[in-house]
């Protein structure tokens, strides 16, 4: 079979724009692909598109003092903190990380998923197992689904720790600042499997700027980015699904009524970008006894600590600055010495440059 990538390319190069087309995408793994496959120097040579990275990456935003509260619970007696691996080594505020708290001898383990730490709980009745749980629209329907199983289960030693994020509320704060706003936006396939396309029909009109719908190889990344460019060069302010193989205008129904049976929208922080209205999810009444910041006394909880100074990881997320124009990158800061959260997390803008790109 032939390579559409030439093809592709060629249909890029009839649309040119004169000057930079800026288009943001917000997936880590898309970052990944980008890099790996060169396609941020395709596209700014064939097209004179610019790609910028994102707040893409859960474990990047966030917020430093979720960190310090997982922290602290985990020094509470009987209590076993689960989490992904992801989040092992990300700076908290004022606390260390977990792997230090862990080396300390606070009860620290890594899990693939919301059902082992579940199953964890069930093993083990004389532990409160917290499980904390992340992400975006991705893997809220399996924190979902845990909530939902632990109720059913009448686990009562099981709770969760929310940072769950959405992405249409950043890709608004976004494009309200100035200095961040891109041309178009790429967004994330398999946050649109759950979601459905729908959502984002409303929001580039709302936004009036092309969002395409996009896959995770050079290919599918290629076709979003031609879309995005065809939508603006017809000056149509549309979403256009790139990736329908796996995104339906409806997305995942039977995902999205576990998370509305589980969760609610509330305000929330992201690290870098500060307080977003309605832009996460909490649990919701019906499942209030499992929320485990009901186990933290304020007193327990240290004050909000300011991102680390040197790290300039707001600038990353906003699509402001490129890692390799950081002056920490890869001197000070590696994936083995991390100054910030997009260094730590594999799916970070730093970490994903670190390994595809010539180090200094
Ligand atoms: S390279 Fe390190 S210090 Fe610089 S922004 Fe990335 S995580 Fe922060």
């Amino acid at each position: 079979m032939t390579s559409p990538i030439p093809q592709l390319l060629s249909r890029l190069r009839d649309l040119r724009p004169a000057r930079p087309f800026r288009v943001m995408e917000v997936c880590g793994g898309q970052t990944h692909s980008i890099l790996r496959h060169g396609l941020d120097l395709l596209l700014e040579e064939h097209a004179n598109i610019q790609l910028l990275h994102g707040p893409g990456c859960p474990v990047c935003v966030i917020p430093a003092d979720y960190l310090d509260r997982a922290i602290a619970l985990s020094r509470q007696p009987d209590t076993l903190v689960c989490t992904f691996g992801d989040l092992i080594r990300v700076p908290s505020g004022s606390s260390g990380d977990l792997y230090a708290a862990r080396a300390a001898g606070a009860r620290i383990r890594t899990c693939l998923s919301p059902l082992d730490a579940l199953d964890l709980a069930e093993k083990n009745p004389s532990l409160r197992v917290i499980w904390l749980a992340i992400g975006f629209e991705t893997t809220a329907p399996a924190h979902a689904l845990a909530l939902r199983l632990a109720r059913e289960r009448g686990l009562a030693n099981y709770s969760v720790l929310p940072s769950l994020f959405l992405l249409p509320p950043v890709l608004r704060a976004i494009c309200a600042a100035p200095d961040t706003a891109p041309d178009a936006f790429l967004a994330a396939g398999h946050v649109c499997t759950v979601t459905g396309s729908a959502p984002y029909d409303a929001l580039a009109a709302e936004l009036r700027r092309p969002i395409a719908i996009t896959g995770f190889t050079p290919e599918e990344i290629l076709l979003g980015a031609y879309h995005a460019l065809r939508l603006h060069a017809d000056g149509t302010p549309s979403c256009f699904n790139a990736y329908p193989s796996a995104v339906h205008p409806d997305g995942n129904p039977a995902a999205r009524a576990l998370m509305d049976e589980t969760f609610v929208t509330c305000d929330q922080t992201w690290r870098g970008l500060g307080i977003l209205p309605r832009s996460g999810l909490a649990l919701a009444p019906a499942y209030a006894a499992f929320d485990a910041n009901a186990l933290l006394p304020d007193a327990s909880v240290p004050a909000p600590a300011p991102d680390a100074p040197a790290c300039p990881a707001s600038r990353i997320l906003r699509g402001l600055l490129s890692p390799p124009d950081c002056p920490f990158y890869g001197t000070r800061c590696t994936p083995d010495t991390p100054l910030g959260a997009p260094m730590v997390s594999p799916e970070g803008a730093c970490s994903a440059f670190y390994l595809h790109r010539p180090r200094p």
